[in-house]
C-alpha cells in the first residue's frame, strides 16, 4: 500500500498512473476480504500537494444478519485524497491554510505515502448497514 512519490515530487504537473493489487487483511475490523485489493489510481503533483484519485475494488465476505449464511459482497470505492508534505505547509505562502477537520494525508520524509488507512476507512464506509445475503432473505429456516 506504500507508494513512492520521489519522481512525482520533482516537478509540479508530474503525474503517474498506478495499477496494482495487494492482498490485505483488516482483522481488527472484522473485515474479511476474499480477493486482493485492486487499485487503479492517478496521481498528480499540483504544487502544494499530491492529488490521488481513482478506484479501489475488492470483495468482502459478510455474514447475513438474518440467516447467518456467509456471502460475498463486492466493494468498489472512489478515492480522492490530497497528500501534503509537511514542508509545503511550513515553507508555503499563507494561502495554504489547513482548516480544522480537513483531512489530508501526509507524505513521509522518504517521499512515500501509505494508502492502507485511507482504503481501510473507505471500505468500512462502503459496507452495507444491513448485511443481507438477499433483499428477501427469510432468515433461519425461513421459506
Ligand atoms: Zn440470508
Amino acid at each position: 500500500m506504500k507508494i513512492d512519490l520521489t519522481e512525482l515530487l520533482e516537478k509540479v504537473g508530474n503525474d503517474a498512473d498506478i495499477e496494482e493489487s495487494e492482498e490485505i487483511s483488516f482483522p481488527e475490523d472484522n473485515l474479511n476480504l476474499t480477493s486482493p485489493v485492486a487499485m487503479k489510481l492517478h496521481l498528480v503533483n499540483i504544487g502544494s500537494s499530491v492529488l490521488v484519485e481513482g478506484k479501489v475494488t475488492t470483495e468482502a465476505q459478510l455474514e447475513c444478519s438474518r440467516c447467518l449464511e456467509k456471502f460475498k459482497f463486492p466493494l468498489s470505492i472512489d478515492i480522492e485524497e490530497e497528500f501534503t508534505k509537511e514542508l509545503f505547509i511550513a515553507s508555503g505562502s499563507n494561502e495554504i491554510e489547513l482548516k480544522e477537520g480537513d483531512f489530508t494525508g501526509t507524505i513521509e520524509r522518504d517521499n512515500t505515502i501509505d494508502l492502507a488507512e485511507l482504503i481501510r476507512q473507505d471500505l468500512l464506509l462502503a459496507l452495507p448497514i444491513k448485511t443481507l445475503c438477499a433483499q428477501d432473505c427469510k432468515g433461519i429456516g425461513g421459506k
